[in-house]
């Protein structure tokens, strides 16, 4: 488990509280001796849905594989092979990579997965297109 409370950029897109991180991760050395992590983290992230404006809890998941290298020619050389590469020097902070890699899991508009209390759901009973049929024929009156 992890403390979710410095990882303040991704807390600041909760629309509450935000639970507990569980993160695995492990480092290794590739054949050309440059650190390679990789780990998976997860969080319920209470998060707005976009559909019907409530809070509901979102489980980001995220799994990564990033190459750590100490010069910006690797850098470029491995992005251009399309591997997830950070040019890095100095200590590494596990949490912000953790966090960088959560957001980067994030949906650009979330929603609820399955029920949603639809601003835009019909009464019960009601033919699902009924009120948008009335729109229609409204609109075509104004025209
Ligand atoms: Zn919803």
């Amino acid at each position: 488990m992890f403390d979710p409370a410095p990882l303040a950029r991704l807390r600041a897109l909760a629309a509450e509280d935000a639970g507990p991180i569980s993160v695995r991760y492990q480092f290794a050395r590739d054949e050309q001796g440059r650190a390679v992590m990789e780990g998976h983290a997860e969080t319920p992230l209470p998060l707005l849905c976009q559909r019907c404006a409530r809070v509901f809890l979102f489980v980001v998941r995220a799994d990564w594989r990033r190459v750590f290298v100490r010069s910006q020619a690797d850098e470029r050389d491995l992005a251009e092979k399309g591997v997830d590469v950070c040019y890095h020097h100095g200590p590494l902070d596990v949490a912000d990579v953790v966090e960088e890699e959560l957001m980067l899991a994030l949906p650009m508009a979330p929603r609820h997965l399955e029920e949603c209390e639809s601003v835009l759901r019909p009464l019960a009973g009601a033919h699902p297109f009924a009120g948008l049929a009335g729109l229609l024929k409204r609109d075509r009156h104004n025209n």
